[in-house]
């Protein structure tokens, strides 16, 4: 997993042990080692107490004090012991109170935009969706349906605890103030969103992140998906367009701008379609939905459950739809292999349609990563559909919007200013 480095009990210099308990800001090892914990147990879920202890490295008394501050902020609750299964006492066991820090995720598609509010652990309280309108929502109209969507969802949830806003839109997004530079699928070019999301919501700027949604995906299976316990993996997930996710070295691999992951357009037909990006034959106008729209042939109409109609005549055994989606499987894993050179990864999790057809394209997409990759790179490679379905990008987008509590959980110490300056 990618859990920070955590400083030991003999790491830490001995007048801040002794400090601590007063220092609660002042103390970087101290904040650190509260992140570590309240990330543990919001990753792992309940955990006993010397469990934490042996897991970060720190004694039973340590643990004891640092479990304590956390229960001052509201965000753990101790309740019930471990199962002994050794000599000593028993160890109480830790939770997280999903109550105690809530993130408004948002995920925007090019045909929904669905909005979930998800506190600590990753428990989902509520969620709400809302079709849109062909062929494009204009950012204005899309931002009033998240408002409109988000009254009945934080209702009952002390305002307080709705820390801040995660949201996952399928383009270019400046993540340092959620400027979406480029989404050619929903027709939005240079969009201040975040800005339009915090004033929508009535939210402070800081506590609106924005994203692209596949490296949202990648997180969301990381964290608590397909991907969990993999240091290196790829989410390839396929709308309308084809976006992947990397997670790299146990990091999201964002790339200097933000914009890595554009796997979609990848070449690999330089004879093929003209894509909407301008070049031509890329991955998407390959592997992607009206690719595959075009192989079922002219009784297939472009619709909302369309890749679901292709699951059915697959299922019936309609040859064509056969031939078509074993098609999408051989340009899915011709791009799977190109990344598998390129990233060396340990798993590749598909979202989207692929999850979708998994059963359906695996032979052909194998069949294609294995004569593409090299065999010392492919190594034991996994090619997983994904665990959370629609709400892997739901899931990292509440990941960004939590992650400010989680660097620092004495910002919800009471008393303390706002995390986020309203
Ligand atoms: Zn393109």
């Amino acid at each position: 997993m990618a859990d920070a480095a955590t400083p030991t009990e003999s790491e830490q210099p001995p007048s801040r042990r002794r400090s601590a308990r007063t220092g609660t800001r002042g103390s970087g090892v101290r904040r650190h080692n509260l992140a570590a914990l309240l990330e543990r147990l919001h990753v792992e879920g309940s955990t006993s107490r010397s469990e934490l202890g042996a897991g970060l490295g720190l004694n039973r008394s340590t643990i004891a004090d640092l479990v304590q501050e956390l229960e001052e902020c509201g965000l753990v609750v101790e309740q019930g012991v471990a199962s002994q299964s050794g000599p000593g006492r028993p160890s109480p066991m830790v939770h997280v109170r999903p109550e105690a820090a809530v993130a408004l995720a948002v995920e925007v598609g090019v045909e929904s935009v669905a909005v979930a509010t998800i506190g600590l652990g990753g428990h989902v309280f509520d969620l709400a969706s809302a079709a849109l309108p062909s062929p494009g929502t204009s950012p204005e109209d899309l931002v009033g349906l998240v408002a409109d969507l988000s009254v009945s969802l934080t209702r009952d949830l002390p305002a307080e605890r709705v820390v801040a806003v995660g949201a996952a839109v399928p383009g270019l997004t400046r993540r340092t103030d959620g400027f979406v530079r480029l989404a050619p699928n929903l027709g939005w070019k240079e969009v201040p969103f975040g800005a339009m999301l915090a004033a929508a919501l009535d939210l402070a700027p800081e506590q609106v992140h924005v994203a692209n949604e596949a490296d949202l995906g990648a997180l969301g299976e990381h964290r608590r998906g397909a991907g969990r316990g993999f240091d290196n993996l790829v989410f390839v997930s396929g709308e309308v367009g084809i976006g992947a996710g990397l997670v790299i070295g146990g990091r999201p691999m964002l790339g200097a701008a933000g914009y890595a992951g554009e796997a979609g357009h990848m070449l690999v037909n330089p004879t093929g379609r003209r894509c909407t990006c301008g070049a031509r034959g890329c991955w998407e106008t390959e592997a992607g939905e009206a690719a595959l729209l075009r192989a079922v042939g002219p009784s297939s109409t472009p619709d909302a459950d369309v890749v679901r109609s292709v699951l059915e005549r697959v299922e019936a055994k309609d040859p064509v739809a056969l031939r078509a989606v074993a098609r999408t499987g051989r340009w899915l894993g011709l791009g799977i292999g190109n990344l598998v050179n390129l990233l060396n990864p340990e798993v590749v999790v598909l979202g989207g349609m692929f999850q979708t057809l998994h059963p359906h394209l695996r032979e052909a997409m194998m069949d294609a990563v294995r004569r593409q990759s090299l065999d010392e790179v492919l190594g034991s490679l996994e090619v997983v559909p994904s665990a959370l379905g629609t709400s892997a990008q739901l899931h990292g987008a509440a990941e960004l919007g939590l992650a400010g509590v989680l660097a620092d959980p004495t910002v919800l110490r009471p008393g303390v200013p706002s995390p986020v300056g309203q």
